[in-house]
């Protein structure tokens, strides 16, 4: 027995399948997870001393790899003054002023612990600040385990959701509206029949969590414009691609294609602490007065701003900025998914590739799906196959077909082409 596999078994002993989080029990792909016991720069390596090329990077936090010396400095340095106070820091403000200086659209942002609190938090905060209790959600957009948001469409745009979690009442479900991605008349009808009752649209501007799909641009401004006509917040789910598609994240590149565009509320998670349990949420002043202690929207947390978790993410948000970074993640993305696509047309495989700054996606078929549905036509036994014969040969992508991948300034031209040798292999 492989000691992944020994460690896998005692693992699901005392942890429920395992893991800390589903996806990484490989359910999708089949096999045994990999134990991870350390990374370094691009690769991390198993319980086996297996050395793999990482285009997980812990689902996109390590945008600079890992153990890149300028964090790890500034860890190691945090940690030795303390873990946690319960009391406020300098750290935190300076980190909150590095993200508003990339992020015009936010006047002040509250830092939380993960992806899951930030986007609950904002959700909660939109009800408050519009008085309203609806919201849409679409398929195939994750942001996080809360309640209101384990949802699946109900029967039609009169009917709102049903919870798609055991545990979750169908009344908490009863004001998630779950509307169709990319779908223009479906959005205006909605808009037709509850536009007034809505506190907010959260939506993930390109989707990571259905592998990696886009909001069309034309759809990204009439939602907005809809938004503004019927009083409703536009809340938008930059958990993964927040500092990971570009310095100014999703939002700026939607700004660059719509004169004027912004979102109400933003949420970040994962690059923003560069690793470690940090996520936030912000908006314009006058929608986080709303906020416990100025206003009567509550929202808490022991470990929030934590002094070392934003230590990380300053020294992460520090390196990002530094000139040249951005283009360079960009290429080397964009050199990886069209050497995969170069690869399978040769042979003669369907596919399909997409990317935006250190994010990509790949679907087995010929055309870039632009909703849930068609993601979920992908041939699921190819892929099963094509990812355990990269994981075979040192390349780990993400263990499920519906997952984005990310690649790191960490990654070398050598990572690439290594990688693009195994899926020649892996497609033949
Ligand atoms: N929103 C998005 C877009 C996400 O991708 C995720 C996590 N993958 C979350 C929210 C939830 O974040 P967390 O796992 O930190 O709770």
């Amino acid at each position: 027995m492989s000691k992944n596999q020994a460690l896998f078994e005692r693992a699901q002993r005392v942890i429920p399948g395992g893991v800390n989080s589903p996806v990484r029990a490989f359910r999708a792909v089949g096999g045994t997870p990999r134990f991870i016991t350390r990374g370094d720069g691009a690769y991390i390596f198993d319980a086996e001393g297996q050395r793999y090329i990482d285009y997980i990077g812990s689902w996109g936090p390590m945008i600079l790899g890992h153990g890149h010396p300028a964090v790890l400095e500034a860890v190691t340095k945090a940690a030795q003054e303390g873990f946690s106070f319960g009391a406020p820091t300098e750290r935190e403000i300076e980190l909150a002023e590095e993200i508003l200086k990339l992020v015009p659209s936010m006047e002040q942002v509250r830092l939380v612990s993960s992806g899951t609190e930030a986007t609950m938090s904002a959700i909660r905060l939109a009800r408050g600040a519009t008085g309203r209790s609806k919201f849409i959600k679409f398929e195939g957009c994750y942001h996080g385990h809360t309640d209101a948001l384990l949802v699946k469409a109900g029967s039609g745009l009169a009917t709102f959701g049903h919870p798609t979690s055991a545990g979750v009442p169908a009344e908490v479900a009863q004001h998630t509206l779950v509307l169709e991605f990319n779908h223009l008349a479906q959005l205006e009808e909605a808009f037709a029949l509850h536009g007034k009752e809505l506190a907010c649209v959260i939506i993930e501007p390109i989707a990571g969590n259905m592998n990696f799909v886009r909001t069309q641009t034309a759809y990204m401004k009439r939602l907005r414009e809809l938004c503004t006509e019927h009083g409703a917040l536009l809340v938008m789910d930059e958990v993964m691609t927040g500092f990971r598609v570009g310095l100014h994240s999703a939002q700026g590149h939607y700004a660059s294609l719509i004169p004027g565009f912004k979102p109400d509320i933003s949420v970040f998670g994962k690059v923003i602490g560069g690793g470690m349990p940090l996520a936030a949420f912000g908006a314009s002043r006058d929608i986080m007065k709303h906020l416990a202690p100025l206003g009567g929207v509550y929202q808490a947390g022991t470990l929030s701003g934590n002094p070392v978790a934003t230590a990380c993410g300053l020294a992460t948000l520090r390196e990002i900025q530094k000139p040249g970074f951005f283009e360079d993640l960009s290429a080397k993305t964009r050199r990886l998914v069209d050497g995969l696509a170069a690869v399978a047309k040769d042979n003669g495989v369907p596919f399909s590739v997409d990317c935006q700054g250190g994010m990509f996606g790949f679907f087995l078929m010929d055309q870039l799906p632009q909703e849930y549905q068609t993601v979920m036509t992908t041939d699921k036994e190819r892929f099963n196959r094509f990812f355990h014969a990269m994981l075979d040969a040192g390349v780990y992508l993400a263990p499920a077909l519906y997952e984005a991948g990310f690649v790191s300034a960490a990654h070398s031209e050598a990572d690439i082409q290594a990688t693009l040798d195994a899926a020649r292999q892996a497609l033949r």
